[in-house]
């Protein structure tokens, strides 16, 4: 997507009958975000897909949708550390970063980012507790 703007989408997906999802990245977000952010921003997006949000019909409430896709991305993530250290407190800086930058797009659907950054650094230094695995292995 042309713009400077911070943003990313999940779009219907047309390529082949395989394709159900296109992931949609701002040039601003290719620009100006790193690595680490951006693998984050792609943790969170694949976990709409994974709790069946896109294209869903089921009742439930955005803040409740994206509550599901930060916590299936702080899973994704931690599981990344080994081979990407601090891949997954990436996720709750990406959402800091996002509170402070003008043109808050990728939030403005988003509920209460600075609550949601807290929530993912929670969910990061519970994953340094080797006796705890949440996300399913698939
Ligand atoms: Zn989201």
């Amino acid at each position: 997507m042309r713009t400077p703007a911070i943003n990313a989408a999940l779009l219907p997906g047309s390529a082949t009958p395989c394709l159900h999802f296109t992931l949609a990245l701002t040039e601003g977000a290719l620009a100006r975000l790193s690595v680490d952010a951006l693998r984050a921003i792609f943790a969170h997006e694949l976990g709409h897909i994974y709790r069946g949000h896109a294209g869903s019909r089921r009742e439930v409430g955005q803040t409740d949708k994206e509550r599901e896709a930060d916590r299936f991305a702080v899973d994704l993530l931690r599981k990344l550390e080994p081979r990407y250290p601090g891949a997954c407190l990436a996720l709750a800086e990406v959402l800091t970063l996002l509170t402070e930058a003008p043109g808050r797009a990728w939030l403005s659907t988003h509920p209460s980012p600075e609550r949601r950054a807290q929530e993912a650094r929670a969910g990061c230094a519970r994953a340094r507790e080797p006796s705890e695995s949440r996300i399913r292995e698939a």
